[in-house]
């Protein structure tokens, strides 16, 4: 049995089967995680505060069959995300991250990238893309190849320029 201590960003919370929960969560150490938070669903559950999306924490974690949060201290939602414009952004952000950052890997550039913007704010969906490989500016739409893409595909990880991505189905769509 394994334990770290790690900071995180939370990019998802799930229920799970009684009183548990699952956290999908950007480590520093580990890279992305999907932890368990055994009776996270309990209302005096001490850890689910702590883990609310966008919330940037800190944990101790036990590796057995899987990841499980031991303690969990948070330092609630960061000043850059206080405005509801940057929040809006910021969770198409973790859409962009849970669409396509592999788990179990860490990865410095992109968590250098998120802790610094958490400070201003300043998350910007191509700079993500760029960082996790898909660079717009070396991109083309994959419908008619355009070079000007103004939005990326989330289920295909395919470029869209602006006339194409507004027949495509927006649910999947994040504008740059
Ligand atoms: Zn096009």
């Amino acid at each position: 049995m394994n334990e770290y201590v790690t900071e995180g960003i939370v990019l998802h919370v799930r229920n799970d089967r009684e009183s548990d929960r699952s956290v999908d969560v950007l480590t520093r150490r580990l890279g992305r995680l999907d932890v368990k938070v055994t009776g996270g669903r309990k209302p005096l559950s001490k850890l689910s505060p702590h883990l609310d999306v966008l919330n940037l924490v800190r944990l101790r974690l036990i590796e057995k069959n899987r990841f499980t949060v031991v303690d969990a201290l948070g330092a609630g939602k960061p000043a850059g995300l206080a405005s509801p414009e940057a929040m809006a952004r910021a969770l198409v952000a973790v859409n962009v991250l849970r669409a396509l950052l592999p788990k179990g890997a860490p990865d410095p550039e992109i968590w250098h990238y998120l802790i610094q913007g958490f400070r201003s704010g300043s998350w910007r969906i191509g700079d993500i893309l760029r960082i996790l490989g898909y660079a717009p500016e070396e991109a083309a739409c994959v419908q008619c190849g355009g070079r000007n893409v103004a939005a990326f595909g989330l289920r295909g990880h395919e470029f869209f320029c602006a006339r194409c991505s507004a027949k495509a189905p927006q649910n999947e769509m994040v504008y740059l």
